[in-house]
């Protein structure tokens, strides 16, 4: 037996039978001769991880513009806190770990500069809308490896694709928006276990709240600290969904109901909250107008490595442009476009 089928046997022995085995995958878009030492999914994390889209997450805004702060997250230290607490949670849950790990790695790959501020920004400028879920998706199908996209198997697009909750309820979904695999549902619940854990800590850091500013229902319900309000969310979860069988991965409903309010009071006191907005408003601006220069302009785009085919939709052609800036590169790039630069000496 080589390598790769070891793994895979073991698996059988020691993932759950609920649990999505490697060599069950529905495979690769463009079929490719399999790896001998690593499982599909094992190859699916390794190249959402070389990906340059996965580089690009530590100059992405989480919540904070930018920060000068060395301790704020960023859309990369988002997305490891999110694949930690998945893994965490899958090994105990004995779902495949790898399988987890390549979903929750790619998830937010789609991510504009400047946060939900940039997602927002183009979803009024262009006529189809755009989402970040769909954008993830198109740069591991279409954008990355110039073009040729990183021909990820099924599952792994699956719970990219269905990782997403935006503000509706975390439990009561049709089965139709969940994720095909308790893999890909486990990381569509521990992106928000992750976010509002680490957005609040954030959030505190920041001086934006107080730590007492926390509703005290919430205290008491999840716990004081951002390590035991994981702790709770964490063994809830994995509790739940053992007692359900593995009919779907859950928090249970008070749990759930807690965090559900814990997020609806992080979007009122800390998204909304005047300071952030500011800055949304002003980065809205850089993005707004860095559009209307290449609309003006596209073959410019061709300057910056861009592909600009006539028979290509320029807009799209620009949102992908856009969406793929870190927030650092999108304010150099205005400056330079639009602030006079100083005559340099000869
Ligand atoms: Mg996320």
């Amino acid at each position: 037996m080589i390598i790769r089928e070891i793994i895979e046997s073991a698996e059988t022995n020691l993932l759950c039978e609920y649990a999505c085995h490697s060599q069950f995958s529905k495979g690769r878009h463009t079929e490719e001769e399999a790896c001998p030492v690593r499982t599909i999914f094992q190859v699916d994390r390794d190249r959402i991880l070389h990906s340059k889209a996965f580089r690009r997450l530590k100059y992405k805004t989480q919540v904070f513009l930018a920060p000068e702060g060395d301790h704020y997250r960023t859309r990369l230290t988002h997305t490891l806190e999110v694949s930690q607490v998945a893994r965490t949670m899958a090994r105990a849950l004995r779902l495949n770990e790898d399988l987890t790990e390549a979903i929750a790695l790619g998830h937010d790959l789609g991510h504009t500069p400047f946060g939900h501020a940039g997602e927002r920004v183009l979803n009024e400028i262009l006529p189809d809308g755009f989402h970040h879920v769909n954008q993830s998706l198109r740069v591991v199908e279409l954008l990355e490896k110039d073009g040729k996209g990183l021909n990820l198997s099924r599952e792994v697009r699956d719970g990219i694709l269905r990782h997403s909750k935006g503000r509706g309820a975390l439990l009561g979904r049709s089965r139709k928006d969940l994720p095909a695999t308790l893999e890909g549902q486990l990381v569509r619940l521990s992106d928000v276990i992750a976010y509002v854990n680490h957005d609040l800590d954030d959030a505190i850091r920041g001086g934006l709240i107080n730590k007492n500013d926390v509703p005290s229902v919430l205290r008491s319900a999840l716990g004081d600290d951002s390590s035991q309000r994981l702790n709770t969310m964490i063994t809830d979860l994995i509790e739940t969904t053992l007692a359900a069988d593995y009919a779907t991965v859950q928090l249970s409903v008070p749990v759930a109901e807690q965090v559900t309010r814990l997020r609806d009071w992080l979007h009122v006191n800390v998204y909304q909250s005047a300071a952030v907005e500011e800055d949304f408003r002003k980065a809205s601006r850089v993005l707004r107008e860095l559009f209307e220069y290449f609309v003006a302009k596209p073959q410019e785009m061709v300057t910056y490595g861009c592909r600009c085919e006539e028979d290509d939709c320029i807009e799209i052609l620009i949102a992908d442009f856009l969406a793929s800036m870190t927030d650092r590169y999108a304010m150099n790039l205005y400056q330079k476009l639009f602030f006079p630069q100083p005559w340099k000496s000869t």
